[in-house]
């Protein structure tokens, strides 16, 4: 079996969801347009490090969603997001505080880690590069909202950030955030990732992993109003036995979880 973060991810948040989704082959219907957006994006940034047209690619990825029927945010459409788009890669190259060489290699950097009990650990790095000057692993985010930077030091428990340097042991990890809004800003965000915290991060997942094999997939509804997780889980239709919302959210795949490295594109 091959595990990856976001599946380590979905289980501990609830291992019920994790269940409905990688045994029982329930996805979530793909249609919000930021993630497709985001999609189209970091494509159109391998284009930029390739020296390609980088905007050429963000249009002709971005054009074969212009008439899908895709889920926008209240005031969000297609060609707003491709103008801001357009900004963050004029913004991105403006800076020039990213060096990535050979990006054929070290863009997508797909790395694997055997587990025990005959597993393995798959994770897709965005890109093995220099901010300013320094060597990192860098992780890319296309967002609405700014990451939160204060209290200083918050980025270092960030568990998608801690899996990539577990998984590379890399230290150095960097989160550049291109965040959609109304002006669209960049954030260049830096963390050193200690060796305490790989190994804590590497015991979860042998725990988790024990977990999955044993068939323990009791529920986790989270924390009541207003932070229910459920609101934002979904698998709730299949909790509540509600066909218009199972509808509405989700596609069933038989064979799941044989696909589950395509996770590494989800946002
Ligand atoms: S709706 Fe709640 S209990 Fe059900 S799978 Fe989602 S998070 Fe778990």
């Amino acid at each position: 079996m091959t595990y990856s973060y976001t599946q380590i991810n979905q289980y501990l948040r609830c291992p019920r969801s994790y269940r409905y989704r990688y045994l029982d082959g329930w996805r979530e219907k793909d249609t919000r347009a930021g993630m497709a957006f985001g999609r189209c994006f970091e494509t159109a940034l391998g284009a930029y490090f390739r020296s390609e047209d980088a905007t050429e690619v963000l249009f002709k990825q971005w054009e074969t969603f212009r008439d899908a029927p895709l889920e926008y945010r209240k005031g969000d459409s297609w060609e707003r997001l491709y103008h801001q788009g357009l900004h963050l890669l004029h913004k991105f190259a403006q800076d020039d505080r990213v060096r990535i060489l050979r990006p054929e290699q070290n863009l997508q950097v797909k790395l694997l880690r055997t587990l025990p009990g005959d597993h393995e650990f798959v994770a897709y790095i965005d890109a093995l590069g220099e901010l300013d000057g320094r060597d990192c692993l860098i992780d890319w985010k296309t967002t609405t909202n700014r990451y939160a930077e204060e209290p200083a030091g918050l980025l270092r428990f960030d568990p998608q950030l801690i899996c990539y340097s577990w998984m590379s042991g890399i230290s150095d990890v960097a989160l550049v955030v291109f965040v959609r809004k109304q002006m669209p800003e960049i954030q260049y965000l830096k963390i050193s990732i200690s060796e305490d915290h790989r190994r804590e991060f590497g015991r979860l997942v042998e725990m988790t992993v024990a977990q999955v094999e044993a068939g323990q997939f009791a529920s986790h509804s989270g924390i009541r109003f207003p932070r229910n997780g459920c609101l934002s889980c979904g698998h709730l239709g299949l909790c509540l036995d509600n066909s218009k919302l199972i509808e509405a959210n989700l596609v069933r795949q038989p064979g799941a979880a044989e696909l589950d490295w395509l996770d590494h594109f989800d946002g």
